[in-house]
């Protein structure tokens, strides 16, 4: 019984795992992305869209950040988006 219970909790974590794997490729391949600042650091950014919202550390200085809804940076879509 105790080793039943142990590989279907093995089972449903790996399925979890790879559900969130899945997840990941599916946001990078399909959703796009938001650029936003830093608050810290003014480094430019890149989150997905699903991530609006969500807190994150900063890549470039560690500090807590939370991405900025998109319509806060769609505006910058209708300017040239190369421009650096
Ligand atoms: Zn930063």
């Amino acid at each position: 019984m105790g080793f039943a219970d142990i590989n279907n909790c093995i089972k449903t974590l790996n399925r979890i795992l790879l559900q969130k794997y899945d997840d990941m490729k599916g946001d990078i391949a399909m959703d796009p992305f938001i650029a936003f600042d830093c608050p810290h650091c003014q480094k430019l950014l890149r989150a997905g869209t699903k991530l609006v919202g969500t807190k994150g550390k900063c890549p470039n200085c560690g500090k807590e950040i939370t991405v900025p809804e998109e319509d806060s940076v769609s505006n910058n879509d209708a300017k040239e988006s190369e421009d650096n």
